[in-house]
């Protein structure tokens, strides 16, 4: 699992690859945050469960 993700940061202006710094597993889904390395603007993201999809 990648520990970057491109992101566009508001306090950069500019695309940053964020570093993942936290992960939480919940019912809906998995809560990330994310860092900018160059500022430190955190951003908080939620992604769907996957498994939940699975309807094959
Ligand atoms: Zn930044």
């Amino acid at each position: 699992m990648a520990e970057t993700s491109e992101r566009h940061c508001p306090r950069c202006e500019t695309t940053r690859a964020f570093v993942r710094i936290a992960r939480t597993t919940m019912e809906l889904g998995t809560k990330i945050k994310w860092r900018c390395p160059e500022c430190g603007f955190s951003v908080v993201n939620i992604e769907p469960d996957r498994q939940s999809e699975a309807t094959a």
